[in-house]
C-alpha cells in the first residue's frame, strides 16, 4: 500500500470540549469498538480521563474505513489536554499531517483552544475546525464560529458542526478527515527513518515505542539503530493499536504503530529520536524535540525517616514511566534526607504526589513548590538554582533572574477590571487586549512564572465567577529584584521554609507568612518564637504561646475504646509532621508559605 490512503491526525481542544467523545465516536463509526463499549466509555469518561491524566501518555489508534469503495487507514494520535503537557502535544503533532480543532459550541474559544491551535499551525498541519455539542440547549454554534474566525482566522463555512454524543454531523466530519487532510508524503524508496513520538514501559513486554515511519519501511527481525544514542536493537515485534494490540509484519512509510525490540529501560530510548536501518542508515535524523522543560521544583521528605529507602524505590519506579519527572537526593539540615523533584507544572506535581501516597503508602512532607532561577555571579558565571537553599551568598550575586512567561487569559468583558487588578498584584505587564467577540476578550501579559504557577488559576477563577481560562508559555529569564526570606522557628533557621520573593513585597509576605505559620503549628509546652530574616537581619517576629495540650482530658474516664481512637487519630496526624529541634511542624506549614493572600 502506498501512502495515498493513509491519514494521520490528532485532536486538539480545551479540556472538556469533547476530544475523547469525538475519538470514541470515530472508533464506533469505523467498527473499532462496539456500541456497548462506546456507551461504557461515555459513562466512564471522567474516570478514564483521570487515569489518562495520571498516566499522561499519548496513545495512537489505527482505524480502517471504507470511503467510496476505497479502503483507508486512519491513525488517530491522542494528546494530553492540560497546559503542563504542551511539549507532549507538540511531539504527538509531529507525527501527523492534520488536526481537528474542537470547540465546545456552548462555551466558545478558550485559552487552551488558542494555545493548541498555535501548536498545530507551528507543526504545519492542515486544521479542520469542529464545533461540538450542538445538541445542547445552550449551544451557540454561530457565536463560536465567529470567535473561531476572529481569533484563529478560519472562515465560518470551514467549520463542522457536530454532536459527538448523538452522532449528528459526524459522518460529514469523518468524510472530511479522508477528503481534506493530506496523505503522508510517499518516501518509501528512501532509507528508513521512523520518529519515536512516545514510549511506555510494560511490565511484561518491556519498553514499547510509539513510532511514525517517515521514510522507508520497518520490518520485524530488522536490525535497527537509534540515531541519537547510536544503539542497536533487533525488532522483535511491530504492531498497531486497534485499539487492542495487533501484531503486523511491517510498518510502511506514513504508518503509525508500536515497536518492541528488547529495550530494557525507558532511559535507553529518547522520545524524538530517529530509528534507522543499521545496514543502510539514513544520512540525517529527523528533526527531534526540545527536551521537556521542568518549571516547578519541590522537596519531598518521608514523614518517617525510616521510609527513605521506600521513597527512593517508589521514585525510581515513577521515573521509569515518566521521563519528564526527575529526582535527586537532597539533605536538609532541618528535615533530614529527602529528594529534590522537578515537574512540568503543578498538575504534574500533584499527580506524582498522589501516586506516591496512594500506591506506596508513604507519608510525605513536601516543601512549597518553587520555580528555577538564574544567577549571574560576580565572577561572571551563570548558574541555575531550583531551591532557595542553593542560593549563594548575596555578596556573590551580580544579577538575579527569574523565568518570564507569556500569559493569555480569555474572559467575558465584565471581568476586565477584576483581571487587571489581580494581574497588577502579581507583577504582570499587559501586552495587548483583543476582542474575540462583542462580549469576550483575550488579554496577553508578560508575567513572572513564580507569580502565576501556584494559586493564580484558582484566584483567577474566583475573580471571574469561573469564566476565565488561561494558558502560558515560557519566554526566558529576566533580571529582577529578588531576595531570599529565611524563617526561624525557635531560633533555628528552617531551610525548607525559605522562599525567594520580589523585594517590593518581601516584608509584607514575610509578615503574612508568620501569621499563617503561627496558626499552622500547634502550641507546645514551651513558647516558640517565629522570625523572618533577610540576609541575617530579623525583620518580623511572632510568638506561639506555651500550652499544655491533653487531647483526652475532655473525654469521660470510662470509655477506653474512644480514648484509644482519639490517640490513634492524633498519631496519624503526626505522620505528616516533622520535628525541627523540639518543635513539631505539620505538612501544611510547608505548603502554606507560597500562598499569597
Ligand atoms: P475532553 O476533555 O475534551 O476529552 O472532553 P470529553 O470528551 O471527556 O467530554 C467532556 C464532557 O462533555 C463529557 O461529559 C461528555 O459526555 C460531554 N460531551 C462531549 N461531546 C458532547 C456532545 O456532543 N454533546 C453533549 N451534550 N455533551 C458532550
Ligand atoms: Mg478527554
Amino acid at each position: 500500500m502506498g501512502t495515498e490512503h493513509i491519514r494521520n491526525f490528532s485532536i486538539v481542544a480545551h479540556i472538556d470540549h469533547g476530544k475523547s467523545t469525538i475519538a470514541d465516536r470515530l472508533l464506533l463509526m469505523t467498527g473499532s469498538v462496539t456500541e456497548r463499549e462506546f456507551h461504557q466509555q461515555l459513562l466512564d469518561s471522567m474516570d478514564l480521563e483521570r487515569e489518562r491524566g495520571i498516566t499522561i501518555k499519548a496513545s495512537a489508534v489505527t482505524m480502517d474505513y471504507v470511503h467510496e469503495g476505497q479502503k483507508y487507514m486512519i491513525n488517530f494520535i491522542d494528546t494530553p489536554g492540560h497546559v503542563d503537557f504542551h511539549y507532549e502535544v507538540s511531539r504527538a503533532l509531529a507525527a501527523c499531517e492534520g488536526a481537528l480543532l474542537v470547540v465546545d459550541s456552548s462555551q466558545g474559544v478558550e485559552a487552551q483552544t488558542v494555545a493548541n491551535a498555535y501548536l498545530a499551525v507551528e507543526a504545519g498541519l492542515e486544521i479542520i475546525p469542529v464545533l461540538n455539542k450542538v445538541d445542547l440547549p445552550a449551544a451557540q454554534p454561530e457565536v463560536a464560529a465567529e470567535e473561531v474566525e476572529t481569533i484563529l482566522g478560519f472562515s465560518h463555512d470551514e467549520c463542522y458542526m457536530v454532536s459527538a454524543k448523538s452522532g449528528l454531523g459526524m459522518k460529514e466530519l469523518l468524510t472530511a478527515i479522508v477528503e481534506k487532510l493530506p496523505a503522508p508524503l510517499d518516501r518509501s524508496n528512501e532509507a528508513l527513518r521512523a520518529l519515536i513520538f512516545d514510549s511506555h514501559f510494560d511490565g511484561y513486554r518491556g519498553v514499547i515505542c510509539y513510532v511514525r515511519v517517515v521514510s522507508g519501511e520497518l520490518k520485524t527481525g530488522q536490525k535497527i539503530m537509534l540515531m541519537g544514542s547510536n544503539r542497536n536493537y533487533n525488532v522483535t515485534e511491530l504492531g498497531k493499536f486497534k485499539p487492542q494490540m495487533v501484531a503486523v509484519d511491517s510498518l510502511g512509510t506514513g504508518e503509525v504503530g508500536y515497536l518492541i525490540a528488547n529495550i530494557k529501560s525507558l532511559a535507553d530510548v529518547t522520545v524524538g529520536d530517529t530509528i534507522t536501518d543499521d545496514a543502510n542508515p539514513a544520512d540525517t535524523p529527523l528533526p527531534g524535540y526540545n527536551p521537556p522543560m521542568q518549571m516547578v521544583f519541590s522537596d519531598f521528605y518521608p514523614a518517617d525517616t525510616g521510609d527513605y529507602p521506600k521513597m527512593k524505590a517508589a521514585f525510581e519506579k515513577l521515573a521509569l514511566n515518566d521521563s519528564s519527572f526527575s529526582f535527586t537526593p537532597q539533605n536538609s539540615p532541618a528535615l533530614g534526607f529527602g529528594f529534590r523533584c522537578g515537574f512540568l507544572g503543578l498538575l504534574h506535581m500533584e499527580i506524582i504526589q498522589e501516586r506516591l501516597e496512594r500506591e506506596n503508602d508513604i507519608g510525605v512532607v513536601q516543601t512549597a513548590p518553587t520555580v528555577s532561577y538564574e544567577i549571574l555571579t560576580t565572577s561572571g558565571e551563570v548558574m541555575r538554582i531550583d531551591s532557595p537553599s542553593q542560593m549563594p551568598d548575596p555578596s556573590l550575586v551580580a544579577e538575579f533572574r527569574e523565568p518570564i512567561v507569556r500569559l493569555e487569559i480569555i474572559m467575558p468583558k465584565e471581568s476586565i477590571g477584576a483581571v487587571m487588578q489581580l494581574t497588577e498584584q502579581r507583577r504582570c505587564k499587559l501586552n495587548k487586549t483583543e476582542y474575540i467577540s462583542p462580549i469576550r476578550v483575550m488579554m496577553e501579559f508578560r508575567a513572572p512564572l513564580a507569580e502565576i504557577v501556584y494559586d493564580f488559576y484558582d484566584v483567577l477563577k474566583g475573580a471571574t465567577h469561573g469564566y476565565a481560562t488561561m494558558d502560558y508559555e515560557l519566554l526566558g529569564f529576566e533580571k529582577s529584584n529578588l531576595v531570599k526570606i529565611d524563617i526561624l522557628v525557635n531560633k533555628v533557621a528552617v531551610d525548607a521554609l525559605s522562599i525567594i520573593v520580589h523585594r517590593s513585597n518581601a516584608e509584607a509576605r514575610g509578615r503574612r507568612l508568620l501569621i499563617r505559620l503561627r496558626r499552622a503549628i500547634n502550641r507546645h509546652q514551651f513558647e516558640i518564637p517565629l522570625q523572618v530574616a533577610i540576609g541575617g537581619k530579623i525583620i518580623a517576629r511572632e510568638t506561639i504561646k506555651a500550652f499544655r495540650k491533653d487531647v483526652t482530658s475532655k473525654l469521660y474516664g470510662g470509655d477506653i475504646t474512644r480514648k484509644m481512637k482519639v490517640l490513634k487519630k492524633q498519631k496519624e496526624g503526626k505522620k505528616r509532621m516533622k520535628s525541627v529541634g523540639s518543635v513539631q511542624i505539620p505538612q501544611e506549614a510547608f505548603m502554606t508559605v507560597l500562598k499569597n493572600e
